[in-house]
């Protein structure tokens, strides 16, 4: 069996639903031991991270993943258990199998062949694994980049092993995430009867101008490495059920995705004016879920590109859709990020699987990486 296959049945075998990491980081710990990796275990209040790194010198080439997984859903939808790792026709199936434990898995036996083939490589390689990738996000990898940060530790160039690949292996490489931030908006009115509406405040009727205006209104024009920042409402309720009230209150969920070319400062100010300008009563919270980070081609990206057109004989595509990634903490660092990985098709979903071919395929990518990087 490939040490890959076998690596990442390994890790689907542990049922690490965030924040659970289910002694995956120990695994992958164990089977990099040998290859001379200091190992610092970081652990932020229930969340397990796992630092390792080979050599001081620069340039510093890291790997940066997670071991959790999302919930399985109903188990008997799975034509298989999830947390079993099984085989048919060509594919592995299990929950991480596609995001991301085979990738991480993939990255492992790529560096132990490499170090094995290349004791005294240039600069050091390192492991920033977390468990918290699929949760909130607010004890893995952003407090590793924190800590590191701290004592002056930098990554150069990092490798992110999430599912990045559309429709095949390799077609797509991720260099850019956009931002995304959301808003709670609660509008206020004056409840009443319907009969006496001089005796109260529609906030459904005050509010509809404003909402016109924010589904019309232009944030930006995007540039060329990003779409235009789109806003769409995500849950809007009022009204008690009754058909003779005026409802008092209206609340309103929505969410932006935004490009580089507007802040979520610049985002708030201009929402704000619009409800100000319609003479609003309202509160509203913001969560920021992420700040839009783009790379600019490098070395890193270039490597990849070679090695994959050396390897699959295609040319991906580099990319910034999709959702957010950890890559949001590690590039404001200055670090070169890319997102290289499996097909997505099948992630969070029921029968999530990966093809058996790639797992070898994707380990020959990330050892050819490191030959061009660091040999
Ligand atoms: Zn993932």
């Amino acid at each position: 069996m490939s040490r890959t296959l076998e690596l990442a049945k390994q890790l689907i075998s542990q049922a690490s639903v965030t924040p659970e990491d289910a002694g995956c980081q120990s695994i992958l710990n164990d089977y990099l031991k040998p290859s001379e990796f200091k190992a610092e275990v970081m652990q932020f209040e229930e969340v397990t991270n796992l630092w390792l790194r080979r050599g001081d010198a620069s340039p510093l080439v890291a790997f940066a993943g997670h071991t959790d997984v999302v919930p399985t859903g109903p188990d008997q939808e799975w034509d298989s258990p999830p947390f079993t790792p099984t085989i048919r026709d060509g594919k592995l199936y299990g929950r991480g199998a596609a995001d991301m434990k085979s990738s991480i898995a993939a990255m492992a036996v790529a560096c132990k062949n490499f170090i094995a083939s290349n004791p005294e490589h240039k600069g050091s390689i390192s492991f920033l694994l977390t468990s918290d990738e699929e949760g909130p996000a607010t004890n893995g990898t952003v407090k590793v980049i924190e800590a590191l940060q701290a004592r002056n530790e930098n990554i150069d160039m990092c490798i992110i092993g999430e599912p990045s690949s559309n429709h095949i292996l390799g077609d797509t490489l991720k260099i850019g995430r956009r931002g995304s931030i959301s808003a709670s908006l609660n509008v206020k009115g004056v409840q009443g009867h319907v009969a006496y509406p001089h005796l109260a405040k529609n906030p459904v009727h005050e509010f509809a101008p404003a909402l016109l205006e924010l589904t019309t209104v232009e944030w930006d024009e995007g540039n060329e490495h990003f779409p235009a920042t789109t806003f769409q409402i995500s849950n809007i309720n009022a009204g008690t059920g009754a058909s003779n009230i005026i409802p008092g209150n209206k609340h309103v969920d929505f969410n932006l995705r935004f490009s580089t070319e507007i802040t979520a400062d610049e985002i708030k100010t201009k929402v704000l004016d619009i409800l100000d300008k319609h003479q609003l009563d309202y509160e509203i919270e913001w969560h920021l879920s992420g700040n839009p980070f783009y790379c600019e081609p490098g070395e890193l990206t270039s490597a990849c590109e070679q090695a994959i057109q050396e390897i699959l004989n295609i040319n991906p595509e580099l990319s910034t859709s999709g959702g957010t990634s950890d890559g949001r903490f590690i590039a404001p660092t200055g670090a070169q990020v890319v997102e290289l990985g499996p097909v997505n098709e099948s992630i969070h979903k029921v029968n999530e699987h990966i093809e058996v071919d790639a797992l070898d395929q994707l380990t020959t990518i990330y050892y050819r990486v490191l030959e061009k990087l660091l040999q």
